[in-house]
């Protein structure tokens, strides 16, 4: 088992690599920098701490006590099964599962909230699908990995499926100029997701799919213009701190504001550009960003009507 994830570990940092390079030679969006704006939230507390975290929540936390109070593991309902196909079985099972609660988050107020720091990101690249609130991520992964380990697959589903996850997830994200043609009716990549992610009126509700292109088009929900979309990310102010993005799930606040009127925030707020700053002696402090931006040329329709 250890040397499973000692392949699969090798595996996904080969991919960052790789699509890192790849990402500047064929750009889906030119000019986009490998250090973007919330680069480093994504990574450390999206990526590293978030992912670290749920993961001991979900599988010591919530799988393994269900499964140590109905012994439904033991029963080994799938282990004999070719190990592919146990890995088909889960993948297309859960894709289906996540094209649906995915369509009804971008439908519901109250979902919506759990979602909508995914869609935060005004530049879309292969790291910029690790942002999803923790809700989300507890949701969608106790959902995903709880069926593998109560009907009793085999274990090493468990690290190559998060390896499958991972290295997809980049994919569809990347910002790489990819032309699938037909294959994009089945496999889904960054030429319909990064669409998903376009602050424009046509994909408010396009593009749900993950791994799986299908179930858009099978359900009248895929959008594959031939254009490029000219905005990401939300249209409306949303923190760029980790810890206000998950607040805001609960509670509007004004991340500005705060950063007006609190001492103590604005010390916290300004630390990482500081030790940014100290080391490479430029001006990286993230309160400069000009905001009016954001609310020039918004849409009359704006994907947010129903949340109001
Ligand atoms: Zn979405
Ligand atoms: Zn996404």
């Amino acid at each position: 088992m250890d040397h499973i994830v000692y392949y699969t570990t090798t595996i996904l940092l080969l991919s960052v690599v790789a699509f890192i390079i790849l990402e500047r030679k064929f750009p889906y969006t030119k000019g986009l920098k490998v250090f973007r704006e919330g680069f480093w939230v994504d990574l450390i507390w999206y990526t590293l701490i978030q992912s670290y975290f749920l993961k001991i929540l979900i599988f010591d936390y919530i799988i393994t006590p269900i499964d140590n109070h109905y012994h439904l593991s033991s029963l080994k309902l799938v282990y004999n099964w070719p190990i592919a196909l146990q890995l088909l079985f889960f993948l297309v099972t859960h894709d289906f599962y996540i094209y649906w609660f995915h369509r009804w988050q971008h439908h519901s107020k109250l979902l919506w909230r759990t979602h909508e720091a995914h869609h935060s990101n005004k530049e879309v690249d292969w790291l910029a699908g690790t942002r999803s609130h923790s809700i989300e991520i507890l949701i969608n992964q106790t959902i995903e990995f709880a069926p593998i380990i109560l009907l009793g697959a085999n274990p090493i589903i468990v690290p190559i499926k998060a390896l499958i996850d991972a290295v997809w997830g980049m994919y569809i994200h990347s910002n790489l100029n990819v032309k699938t043609g037909k294959w994009q009716y089945f496999i889904n990549g960054p030429e319909m997701h990064q669409w998903h992610h376009a602050d424009q009126r046509e994909v408010f509700f396009a593009n749900y799919s993950t791994k799986f292109a299908i179930w858009d088009w099978l359900f009248g929900t895929a959008f594959l213009p031939n254009r490029k979309p000219h905005r990401f990310g939300l249209y409306y102010n949303y923190p760029k701190d980790y810890f206000l993005q998950h607040i805001f799930a609960i509670k509007k606040v004004d991340e500005e504001k705060l950063v007006n009127k609190s001492k103590a925030f604005r010390f916290y707020y300004n630390l990482r550009p500081n030790i940014l700053k100290f080391f490479s002696k430029k001006n990286t402090d993230i309160t400069s960003t000009p905001r009016e931006e954001k609310f020039e040329n918004v849409p009359e329709e704006t994907f947010a009507e129903h949340l109001k």
